[in-house]
């Protein structure tokens, strides 16, 4: 019998399980489809939060972690299994006009490089590339992103190399609670045992969980498209008005994304496609000249105000919940499993734990 269940093998799930074993825990980890196939495969990788000056300084605080130990990181998958996650220091441009006074106050307070640039010379030095009527902009070079799907391979890599038990195609179907502690989930005619379980659903987290406790993590759904051009024509994370452009090394552009509260649904549109390819083309014209590759739908486990759980569902000991990172499970995946490690472990927590607890002010 495994000491503790992880069900999702999203980013969230498998980089847990990871770091449990890798702290000599017994671990089983449980996805209902493959490894990685949800929101974790359809994600940008940028690591930040888009305008992290609108989120609250616990969305920071596990930002900022992240962004320290990504590099160790993507060392240590590659290490393990071979594949390289893509870790570029691509930057961030930001050409939307009216947040510099915010903008400039977070970088204060989380010690970021954010430069304001007001002229033309010194954009088109950073991104030769962006449409003439851009002047101004927020610059941060420091920020970083990884390609998704390589760290999902990665992290299946991993799970083979230090020999971490998983089961696909495997659907959860309850947690078993008694005397108010966890026993163990349910998966076809089977009981599986365990004294802790981690839910890390994604954006089916509530439902698994809804019978112990209501918690309101919903599904939005978020399209992306992807052109297909040449390394280096394109460089640098360009954000405007709530979308982005994101340049891969083998000179793929992702552009997302929609904002969609339509429950479960992945279906992607004709509209989003020319939504997209619009504002993409309108910051980087000669995008309009390159085919448009493949266009995909994820679903985001979407809280609130972007505060993901990392707690132990009160009054169940042994049920842990790691899930609602909506826009951000990539960036605050390290330090979110760090917690959830620490609080699983019985350690000492890295940071104050109670702003990711059930019932605090999400
Ligand atoms: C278009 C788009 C762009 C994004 N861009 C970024 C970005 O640039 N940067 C960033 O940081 N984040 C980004 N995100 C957000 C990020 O992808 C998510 O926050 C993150 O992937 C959530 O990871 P997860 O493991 O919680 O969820 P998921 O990846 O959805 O994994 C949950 C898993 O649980 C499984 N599961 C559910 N129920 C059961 C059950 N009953 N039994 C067994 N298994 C079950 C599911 O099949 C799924 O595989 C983006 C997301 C989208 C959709």
């Amino acid at each position: 019998m495994p000491e503790c269940i992880v069900i999702g093998g999203g980013v969230i799930g498998m980089m847990t399980a990871r770091a449990l074993h890798l702290a000599g825990m017994e671990v089983l980890l449980l996805e209902r489809g493959p490894l990685g196939g949800e929101s974790s495969w359809a994600g940008g990788g940028i690591i930040s939060p888009l305008y992290p000056w609108r989120y609250q300084d616990s969305v920071n605080r596990f930002a900022q972690h992240s962004k320290r130990l990504y590099p160790d990181l993507v060392d240590s998958l590659q290490d393990e299994s071979g594949v390289d996650c893509e870790l570029l220091h691509s930057g961030l441009l930001v050409v939307d006009q009216d947040e510099q006074g915010a903008a400039l106050a977070w970088a204060n307070q989380w010690s970021e490089n954010l430069q304001c640039i007001a002229d033309r010379k010194t954009i088109l030095s950073i991104e030769p590339v962006l449409a003439d009527n851009i002047e101004q902009a927020l610059w941060m070079p420091d920020i970083m992103q990884v390609r998704n799907p390589k760290i999902i391979k990665a992290l299946k890599g991993s799970f083979e190399r230090l020999q971490i038990a998983y089961r696909e195609h495997t659907l959860v179907q309850d947690i078993i609670v008694q005397a108010g502690r966890v026993t163990g989930v349910r998966v076809a005619d089977e009981i599986l045992g365990a004294d802790r379980v981690i839910v890390a659903g994604g954006a089916w987290s509530a439902g698994l969980i809804k019978a112990v406790q209501q918690v309101d993590v919903e599904p939005v759904k978020g399209q992306m498209v992807m052109f297909k051009g040449g390394p280096g024509m394109v460089k640098r994370i360009v954000l405007s008005e709530g979308h982005y452009i994101i340049p891969r090394s083998d000179g793929r552009v992702l552009a997302g994304s929609t904002l969609e509260r339509v429950g479960f649904d992945k279906t992607t549109s004709g509209n989003a496609l020319e939504a997209l390819k619009a504002t993409a083309v309108s910051l980087v014209p000669l995008l309009g000249s390159l085919p448009v590759e493949r266009q995909w739908a994820g679903l985001r486990p979407g809280t609130e105000n972007g505060v993901p759980y990392v707690c132990e569902v009160d009054e169940v000991a042994g049920l842990y919940l790691h899930a609602g990172h909506y826009r951000n499970g990539i960036v605050l995946g390290p330090a979110s499993v760090q917690l959830m490690t620490e609080l699983v472990l019985g350690k000492a927590t890295f940071c104050d734990a109670a702003p990711y607890k059930v019932n605090a002010l999400h």
